[in-house]
């Protein structure tokens, strides 16, 4: 078994996070500018209490960081995605991507609020019902969110989505010591 160690606390910007792994996405959330807040509470989902890592207030998308997923992690999961309150901003074309998950090697994967209905066991649910997500930026508010582009395009921190043009930038990190550095890069759509 590769992919499992232990956890290190880690110091950074007075919050002790429980490995590593946290505050290496805190730090890179921090240098793009995305608002984040560290275990603000654990709350219950359901009859599930669930200690989610992040919540990002902006685009109301919480935010596990882990790299392996258990049973008990799953359950938890389902739970959110069960009983988490509808985000504003979106459609049957622009999921609902109520949690993200980010895993060490700097991929994001999302689960869309409601997908628990249509999926009845639990290992099902963790192995198909995710999707590639991406951290994407909006033009017009600057504020960030985890999108599938795959998806139509709205701003899930202002809704914006005015005359089918459409600018996001997509990123991985601009940490030289996070895990996968992807390349910055800027793409525009035009429709
Ligand atoms: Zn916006």
């Amino acid at each position: 078994m590769t992919g499992i160690k232990r956890s290190i606390a880690t110091e950074y910007e007075g919050i002790t996070f429980r490995s590593k792994l946290e505050a290496d996405y805190a730090r890179c959330f921090d240098a793009l500018g995305v608002e984040w807040r560290y275990e603000p509470k654990g709350q219950y989902f359901g009859d599930q209490f669930y200690l989610v890592d992040f919540y990002l207030p902006r685009s109301r998308q919480w935010v596990e960081v882990k790299g392996v997923f258990e049973p008990a992690d799953v359950r938890k999961i389902a739970a959110l995605l069960e009983h988490v309150p509808a985000r504003p901003f979106t459609d049957e074309d622009c999921p609902d991507i109520a949690l993200v998950a980010c895993v060490p090697d700097g991929h994001f994967v999302g689960w869309a609020r409601g997908v628990v209905s249509r999926y009845d066991d639990l290992l099902t649910l963790s192995r198909r019902a995710s999707r590639d997500v991406e951290l994407l930026a909006c033009t017009e508010c600057e504020g960030w969110w985890f999108g599938d582009i795959q998806g139509s395009w709205k701003c899930q921190c202002c809704g914006a989505n005015e005359g089918g043009r459409h600018i996001l930038s997509s990123v991985g990190s601009p940490l030289p010591e996070f895990p996968n550095v992807h390349a910055l890069h800027f793409a525009s759509i035009l429709q």
